[in-house]
């Protein structure tokens, strides 16, 4: 017996099945209001964020992590795709490393499973240079800190020229920044980064 379907971002319940993205009238609504916004981080040559990580853009943020994976991520690479500024995506994408405590507790990446659904869409390639190392848990830990304790991260593989970071959510922008310091060290000459999401008013954002 089919489930009956329902909306990809809230659960709402629908009338009928959808031939796209299953969505509610009201998260439809939302999306196309939410504004994207340009993120600014010292390494970067250029970012953008589809989505403020508020209302709607919370709600597909925490869709990605709660068990809907694969068609949220579809779903955030088209947002991404069809909002980023011209010239924005050319290059091979990299995603965000993902934090290791994060990875053995949910077992999932969001932003690889963005870059591999964005390479689709697109015919960009996708590379998985990037490692990551935390020193201390990030959690609760408060903006501040976070900005004094940024992940480590290190480049494990070949590196091409352009590349386009990836990554579900930014905050502060501070482990992006990382990650454009690490590859530019590597040998990485335009680095940009696109995102889902970032909270508005961010150092991100
Ligand atoms: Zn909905």
């Amino acid at each position: 017996m089919l489930a009956p379907p329902t909306c990809l971002i809230c659960r709402a319940p629908l009338a009928r099945r959808a031939r796209g993205p299953a969505l509610c009238t009201r998260c439809t609504a939302g999306l196309e209001s939410a504004p994207g916004a340009l993120l600014r981080a010292d390494g970067l040559d250029g970012g953008f964020a589809a989505l403020p990580y508020a209302g709607v853009g919370r709600r597909l943020v925490a869709a990605l992590k709660f068990g809907r994976l694969r068609s949220a991520a579809e779903l955030a690479a088209a947002l991404i795709e069809e909002r980023a500024p011209a010239g924005l995506l050319d290059g091979v994408l990299v995603p965000v490393p993902a934090s290791p405590l994060r990875l053995a507790r949910r077992g999932m990446d969001p932003a690889r499973e963005i870059a591999s659904a964005l390479a689709a869409r697109t015919g960009l390639a996708a590379a998985d240079p990037l490692r990551r190392r935390d020193l201390r848990r990030q959690r609760g830990g408060g903006r501040a800190r976070r900005m004094r304790n940024p992940p480590r991260v290190r480049v494990t593989g070949p590196l091409p020229e352009t590349v386009v970071l990836v990554d579900d959510v930014v905050t502060t922008g501070a482990t992006i920044d990382t990650c454009a310091r690490a590859l530019r060290r590597g040998g990485a000459l335009r680095i940009r980064a696109v995102a889902l999401a970032a909270v508005p008013g961010g150092r991100g954002a």
